[in-house]
């Protein structure tokens, strides 16, 4: 598909879902280079959509650059969560400042923590939300709909973003000239918490970055994109 048959598609969907839903729609983003692109389409093409992101406590220098970048850039108050003071003390007192690198369960523990409970947060009271979640990005996610009941939530989920390709939006950053978080430029390709990710090397899956000392097979897929989990379980959050 090209650029600009991508950007139709993309803006008619997001049109569609904020007329249908107005502020009771809401797009959580981390402000990966698929989200900026989409930050982009709706600050230019369809206004009046709220967008969110998570500040987990633990996200590299370059990524809260990219935060003030965005306010600066668009003139807006990109709505920013944080995670239950209680809960990260509680956790972190049992477990310690770094208990994801000794199990998985303790990783999930504190993505439930930092990511998935102030999500949860956000998303109460909302009809709708939005993805950047593209079709190629994991083996499963070749089945998602543009438009999907989302069982964990118990909202309806937009994936505008699904046919975009990796090549498809860096051909968009560049040519619109769209802030982005310059670890990409560094060989980091899916950026979240600073202690939980890494540069890629040539021909690496590009979620190697990720959680890379634990088993592939638990990584298959992000939790709060598995329609089947139930909520607050076993989710991971990485996909905001
Ligand atoms: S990515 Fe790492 S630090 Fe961030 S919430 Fe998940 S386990 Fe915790």
């Amino acid at each position: 598909m090209s650029t600009s048959a991508l950007i139709e598609s993309t803006v008619a969907l997001l049109r569609q879902a904020r007329d249908k839903h107005g502020d009771r729609l809401i797009y959580p983003c981390a402000l990966g280079s698929e989200g900026m692109v989409q930050i982009d389409l709706i600050c230019k093409q369809v206004p009046g959509i709220r967008m969110m992101t998570l500040d987990t406590g633990r996200l590299p220098q370059a990524t809260y650059e990219l935060m003030q970048e965005v306010r600066e850039h668009y003139g807006i108050d990109l709505e920013i969560m944080f995670p239950d003071q209680d809960e990260v003390e509680a956790m972190v007192r049992k477990h310690g400042v770094n208990l994801f690198y000794h199990s998985v369960e303790n990783r999930k523990l504190c993505c439930g923590i930092r990511k998935v409970h102030p999500l949860k947060r956000a998303l109460t009271g909302m009809e709708a939300w939005i993805t950047g979640r593209r079709r190629d990005q994991a083996e499963n996610r070749a089945v998602v709909q543009p438009v999907e009941n989302d069982p964990v939530f118990g909202l309806m989920k937009y994936n505008p973003m699904l046919d975009w390709t990796e090549s498809d939006i860096w051909t968009y950053i560049r040519e619109h000239d769209v802030p982005y978080n310059r670890l990409h430029d560094e060989h980091y390709v899916s950026i979240g918490c600073e202690c939980c990710t890494r540069a890629i090397t040539a021909g690496e899956d590009p979620r190697a970055g990720r959680w890379w000392w634990e088993s592939e097979d638990t990584l298959a897929e992000c939790g709060l994109h598995v329609s089947s989990l139930h909520a607050g379980e076993g989710e991971s959050g990485e996909g905001i």
